[in-house]
């Protein structure tokens, strides 16, 4: 797998705080990758170091196996804070002045619209778009010049269920379009529906990354069901490693991930019990962000 950015023990110090504490994963091409942490974890210190904006106490990052900044820049759109649009205009002119500040991509306003889905309202006034509009015409603006890679900090932050998901749309189409996304967010459903991969932060440190799924079913729960249930319990309580409990008429099995179903289906046809139901339940990654931020 191709990698667009690679991080290497990066340390950022603020006076006597440490906002990171040596931290290293790799960005593969193509993926929607989530930088996920509660308030002041260091997700914006970490996206500031890797666009430049900020430099690392230490540690060290390349951007396409290495290529000169200048290089790398060019591919890279980024949306740290958002862009002070200016109320009067319309998303027309809002986006030249934001071209030219940038000096690219002022031929790329149509095809920017479109893509974030303005292009019919392009010639109203900003002050009279919802927020979700206002949101994705600041992704529109990080598109100027159509980079590979988008860089977004926070992109849904403020916005209601409406806004959330348009902006969650948007950027799975700019994903299947081929682009990679990384993007920092404390809103571990967002990651969970949008992000393929994701890094997970806590005051400074990685706690875990790697593939969303993989984070989210390092530990199953496997549900059971059948004619005694009560015998079920019993056997199935007695299988090295797992915890039971019935809930609303099914037993669920709590197991690490060596325990899979069809062991447990094995298990309890060598017992005598046939099961009538059967089904393998990821622990979310919510309770397993819970787990690991809260000790
Ligand atoms: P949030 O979601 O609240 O923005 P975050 O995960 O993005 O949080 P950072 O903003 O990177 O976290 O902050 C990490 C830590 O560094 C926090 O303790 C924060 O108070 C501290 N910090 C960030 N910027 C500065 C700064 N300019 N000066 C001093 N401390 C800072």
């Amino acid at each position: 797998m191709e990698t667009v950015l690679s991080i290497d023990r990066i340390a950022k110090n603020y006076g006597p705080i440490q906002a990171l504490k040596g931290v290293s994963f790799d960005v593969p091409k193509g993926s929607v990758f989530g930088v996920l942490g509660p308030n002041g974890s260091g997700k914006t210190t970490l996206l500031g170091t890797i666009l430049n904006v900020l430099n690392a106490t230490s540690g060290s990052y390349n951007w396409l196996g290495g290529v000169p900044a200048h290089e790398a820049r060019k591919k890279i759109g980024s949306l740290l804070e958002t862009p002070n649009f200016y109320h009067y205009l319309d998303a027309w002119d809002n986006l030249a002045i934001v071209s030219r500040i940038k000096d690219k991509g002022f031929g790329d306003r149509e095809r920017v619209l479109q893509d974030v889905g303005l292009y019919e309202r392009r010639h109203s006034k900003f002050k009279t778009y919802s927020l979700g509009m206002k949101q994705r015409l600041a992704i529109g603006s990080a598109l100027l010049g159509n980079p590979d890679i988008l860089v977004l900090d926070e992109p849904t932050n403020g916005l209601d269920p409406v806004g959330i998901a348009e902006i969650r749309d948007l950027i799975r189409r700019l994903n299947n379009e081929g682009k990679t996304i990384i993007m920092a967010s404390h809103l571990l459903d967002e990651v969970e529906k949008v992000c393929t991969h994701v890094a997970i932060l806590k005051k400074g440190d990685l706690l875990v990354t790697g593939k969303v799924d993989e984070v989210m079913t390092s530990d199953n729960i496997i549900e059971l069901s059948s004619a005694d249930l009560l015998t079920l319990e019993a056997i199935v309580s007695e299988i090295d490693g797992v915890s039971v409990k019935v809930q609303d008429g099914v037993l669920q099995v709590f197991a690490d991930p060596s325990v899979t179903p069809a062991h447990i289906n094995e298990y309890c046809m060598n017992k005598g019990v046939v099961l009538s139901h059967l089904a393998l339940k990821r622990k979310s990654l919510e309770t397993k962000f819970m787990e690991l931020t809260n000790n």
